[in-house]
């Protein structure tokens, strides 16, 4: 069972020895920004450790949009951090799976989805495993309700996508997390990643808002249950810094048994 946090993109090697991390995940640019990743000192560094390495994409990623103008630069965008990713000698790159605003098409979300794989193939292909997240809300999200996330596996599987469940996104999106390994993966066939998460929000609130396991609305054995289940890494993207987090993987590795 390897298990890790979220940090700090300035020295994630030194955060991850401090939380007794297995894995680390973390951002190679503002999230909320449009910038291109930069080469890394600690390329090498990070290729050759024992930690295995996530990336995360930028939030404002959406490859679903309809928006011409946020759809284009968010393949681009999600092609640049893939390579930079794959230089980091990293395990996948997670992308929130996007939305398509009030009173658009989901249908055409979900075929925007299929064109953005298209579009990496046509572009060299892509270096490392897309991992596409389930998200807490966002208006006509594509990735929040399983019957969607079914229609967006339609379009996709056939490239090779893989998946990262929330439990958080999961809880506060209105999926039960009773049995939910079995339900995700009648769907995608595969869960290549956990970010095991409490939730500040209630059930189905749409509120994408993280707690420390315990902390928050969910059960953590519900947690500890969907990573055995899944036989997946999981990754804590909690609040707290170093004891917030070391506590949380502690809380993992006692309740799951190792
Ligand atoms: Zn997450």
């Amino acid at each position: 069972m390897r298990i890790g946090a979220h940090v700090d993109p300035t020295d994630p090697l030194e955060a991850a020895a401090a939380r007794g991390a297995d894995a680390v995940q973390f951002f190679l640019t503002d999230p909320q920004g449009y910038k291109s990743p930069k080469p890394r000192e600690d390329a090498a560094a990070l290729r050759e450790s024992e930690v295995d390495i996530y990336i995360h994409a930028p939030y404002i990623v959406n490859v679903a949009s309809p928006n011409n103008r946020i759809r284009i630069p968010s393949r681009k965008l999600l092609m640049a951090h893939a390579r930079a990713a794959a230089e980091l000698g990293a395990k996948g790159l997670i992308v929130h799976g996007g939305h398509v605003g009030k009173d658009a098409d989901l249908a055409a979300g979900f075929d925007n989805w299929r064109k953005a794989f298209e579009y990496a193939e046509k572009d060299g292909g892509l270096p490392l495993p897309i991992l596409i997240e389930n998200t807490a809300g966002g208006d006509n999200a594509c990735a929040r309700r399983f019957d969607d996330l079914a229609r967006l596996w339609e379009a996709v599987a056939g490239f090779g996508a893989g998946f990262c469940l929330d439990t958080c996104h999961a809880f506060a999106g209105g999926e039960d997390l009773v049995g939910i390994v079995d339900r995700v993966k009648a769907i995608t066939g595969r869960i290549d990643l956990i970010h095991a998460n409490d939730s500040k929000g209630g059930f189905d609130s749409g509120q994408d808002r993280h707690d420390n396991l315990g902390n928050g609305k969910i059960d953590p054995d519900l947690v500890v249950a969907a990573i055995r289940a899944s036989g997946a890494p999981a990754v804590v993207e909690t609040p707290g810094g170093t004891e917030g987090q070391t506590a949380d993987i502690a809380l993992l590795r006692e309740r799951a048994g190792r």
